[in-house]
C-alpha cells in the first residue's frame, strides 16, 4: 500500500506517519520524488483500512494498493526515473554510458593499456574481471585480488570509475575503491550475497540471470533494496533459449519491460548475449534504440589471445569506430554520452 503525501508537508509529519506505522509493525520505503513524497508500507497491509486513513490524515492526498512485488524497484511508489551518480558520470534517463574493458584482467599492463584507449573513445566506465566465474574449474579463474589492485592502478593512471565482479560475501572487504559492484548472471540469485551487497554504500550492476525472467531480476533487485542499497543498474546479457547460433538470445523487450515497471536505470550486455564479435555493434545500437540506457562491452587489445571471451570481444579499432557511430546516434536523441 502506498500514500502519496500532499505537497509542501514538513518532514516531521511525515516521519510522525511514517512511525505510526512501524509501530504497528510495518516496515515502509519513503520515496521524495521531484513532484511528490510517497510511503510505502511493507507488510499485511490488508488489515488496512486504507480509505480511513485517507479520510483522517492531514497529509495524505490519496492512497493506492501496490500489487506487485517489487515495491522499491518499481515505478509505483518511485515513478521518476532514477539517475545515478558515479565518478562524474551520470548513469540513467537522458544519458547514454558505455562500460568497457576487457572480460578478465590479465595483468596490469594490458588492463592500463585498454583502460587507456577506450578511454579516448568514449567510455565513462571501465570494466574488467578479477574474480572470474567459469564454466570449467579448468579454465582461468581470473587474478582475483592481484586483478582488483591492477584494476585500481588502471583507475588511477586514466581517472575512469570501474565495475568489477563480486562472486562471494568475503570479498566485501577488497572492494573498498571499486566504483560499481557487478553481480553476475551466476549470482543473481544469491540470496545472501544479495542481501551483503545491498548493505554496501556504492552503485550495483546487476545481471539478469540465465534463465530468470524479468520478475525475477526486479525482485533480486529488491533484495538489494530492501537491504539498503537504492543505486542499483540493471543489465540485460542475453538468456537461455533453443538457439545455438548466439551464445545467448538478447532480449531487447526486457530492456522495454523494465523500463516501463522500474525506474532503475537499464543497460545491456551485448558481448555475453551474443558471444560473438560481428553481433555486438549490430545489437549495440539496437539497445539504443530500444531505450536501454547504456552498455556493457567487451574490449581486448588483442581478442585472439584474451584468456577469456575473445571471440566476443571488440579490439580497439572496432571498439572506437562503434562509439563514434553511437556518438551520432545518442545526439540524434538528443541524450548525453
Ligand atoms: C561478465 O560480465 O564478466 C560476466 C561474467 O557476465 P555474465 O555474469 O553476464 O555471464
Ligand atoms: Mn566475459
Amino acid at each position: 500500500m502506498v500514500f502519496i503525501i500532499k505537497p509542501d508537508v514538513e518532514e516531521i509529519e511525515i516521519q510522525r506517519f511514517v512511525s505510526m506505522f512501524e509501530d504497528k509493525g510495518f516496515s515502509t520505503i519513503v520515496s521524495e520524488g521531484t513532484e511528490h513524497t510517497a510511503v510505502c508500507l511493507i507488510g499485511n497491509t490488508a488489515t488496512i483500512d486504507m480509505e480511513h486513513v485517507v479520510e483522517t490524515s492531514d497529509i495524505v492526498e490519496f492512497g493506492k494498493r501496490v500489487t506487485e512485488q517489487y515495491k522499491a524497484a518499481g515505478r509505483t511508489v518511485h515513478p521518476e526515473d532514477t539517475i545515478i551518480e558515479v565518478g562524474g558520470t551520470s548513469i540513467g534517463a537522458g544519458t547514454f554510458t558505455v562500460m568497457a574493458g576487457p572480460c578478465s584482467v590479465e595483468g596490469e599492463e594490458q588492463i592500463t593499456r585498454i583502460a587507456g584507449a577506450v578511454k579516448s573513445s568514449g567510455a565513462k566506465v571501465l570494466r574488467g574481471g578479477a574474480f572470474k566465474p567459469r564454466t570449467s574449474p579448468y579454465s582461468f579463474q581470473g587474478l582475483g585480488a592481484e586483478g582488483l589492485r591492477f584494476l585500481l592502478e588502471a583507475k588511477r593512471e586514466t581517472g575512469l570509475p570501474i565495475v568489477t565482479e563480486i562472486m562471494n560475501q568475503t570479498q566485501v572487504p577488497l572492494f573498498d575503491e571499486v566504483d560499481i559492484v557487478q553481480i553476475g548472471a551466476r549470482n543473481m540469485q544469491n540470496y545472501d550475497l544479495l542481501k551483503e551487497v545491498g548493505q554496501m554504500d556504492k552503485p550495483v550492476l546487476l545481471k539478469r540471470g540465465l534463465s530468470s525472467t524479468i520478475e525475477e531480476l526486479l525482485m533480486s533487485a529488491e533484495y538489494l533494496m530492501s537491504s539498503g542499497n537504492s543505486r542499483v543498474i540493471l543489465c540485460e546479457r542475453g538468456i537461455r533459449t533453443f538457439e545455438t547460433m548466439t551464445r545467448n538470445t538478447l532480449d531487447l523487450s526486457a530492456v522495454v519491460a523494465l523500463k516501463q515497471r522500474s525506474h532503475l536505470p537499464v543497460i545491456v550486455d551485448p558481448s555475453h548475449a551474443a558471444g560473438l564479435r560481428s553481433f555486438v555493434a549490430p545489437l549495440a545500437r539496437a539497445a539504443l534504440a530500444v531505450g536501454a540506457d547504456g552498455l556493457l562491452i567487451e574490449v581486448h587489445d588483442n581478442p585472439q589471445a584474451a584468456l577469456c571471451d575473445g571471440a566476443q570481444s571488440l579490439d580497439l579499432q572496432q571498439f572506437d569506430e562503434l562509439m563514434g557511430d553511437l556518438r551520432k546516434r545518442v545526439g540524434f536523441e538528443n541524450r548525453e554520452m
